[in-house]
């Protein structure tokens, strides 16, 4: 680094961008998640999920989509996030810390929404119409002023509240699992003849996270845990890649070949 006159220059942060991994990326990705944009467990690893997080957020902001957290996207979050510093009303497909606070005081109240995971879905939506029909409030599904204040009332046993799955081991909450014959491979021109080197089939660049599915049995997009693997997403595709078969996509190709050929466990995720 260059130094004038002695003294270190103040530390701009770094910009941010796939394959980064770090404290600082601990930090985005609470932010993301917090705002909206989910980027799976703040593992501090810029993976597939934090970029297509990054990538939505830029371009619900008109910033450009490049998936790197620069000077601009970094005052785009900041300005976000002071933005919610007021509460906002919450609504099925909103996430965020405060989704599952409402999750935990929902429970709590004895309306059952599934785990608390600060995303929600169908479950919350039906536990505030419950929560609003039992209360004599306007039944819209939507959290505003009235379903909060009802919320806050007496809530006086705080039950226990399920933690959020780290993605480490199995999650505990997925809409089905499917085994599936597994290879691997990685972005180089022997394993993507002769794509090598380009994105994936939706335009993820490749590495870890990275799976191919067959559309037909995983649509594109689709979030995936994968036994042994870890989380992904279904960005995919090749020619082989056809019925119960899923291909792993590895950052380096002695890890592709080290894999060999697997029958895995596949948790498709809510
Ligand atoms: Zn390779």
């Amino acid at each position: 680094m260059l130094t004038i006159g002695g003294t270190a220059q103040a530390a701009e942060p770094r910009n941010l961008a796939w394959g980064c991994q770090g404290s600082d990326v601990v930090e985005l990705q609470g932010q993301l998640n917090d705002l909206g944009y989910n980027c799976g467990p703040t593992d501090g690893i810029f993976g597939p999920l934090t970029n297509s997080a990054v990538v939505a957020l830029q371009k619900a902001n008109d910033l450009a989509q490049d998936g790197v957290v620069g000077s601009l996207t970094r005052k785009c979050i900041s300005e976000l996030k002071a933005n919610q510093a007021t509460t906002r009303n919450l609504k099925q497909g909103y996430q965020g810390n405060d989704v599952a606070e409402l999750q935990k005081q929902l429970k709590a109240k004895g309306f059952d929404c599934g785990s608390v995971d600060g995303i929600f879905g169908p479950r919350t939506h039906s536990a505030v119409i419950n929560l609003q029909k039992a209360n004599g409030l306007i039944v819209d599904g939507i959290v505003g002023p009235q379903t909060r204040a009802c919320l806050l009332q007496s809530t006086s046993n705080t039950g226990s509240t399920t933690e959020p799955s780290r993605g480490s081991s199995a999650p505990t909450r997925y809409s089905k699992v499917l085994t599936m014959k597994a290879t691997a491979y990685c972005s180089c021109n022997k394993c993507n003849y002769p794509y090598g080197g380009q994105p994936s089939y939706i335009g993820l660049p490749l590495g870890q996270g990275i799976v191919a599915v067959d559309p037909k049995v995983i649509p594109m997009g689709t979030r995936l845990y994968v036994e042994g693997y870890g989380n992904a997403i279904a960005a995919d595709q090749g020619n082989a890649i056809v019925g119960n078969r899923i291909d792993l996509c590895y950052p380096d190709h002695q890890s592709a070949l080290k894999f060999g050929i697997q029958n895995i466990k596949v948790y498709v995720l809510p």
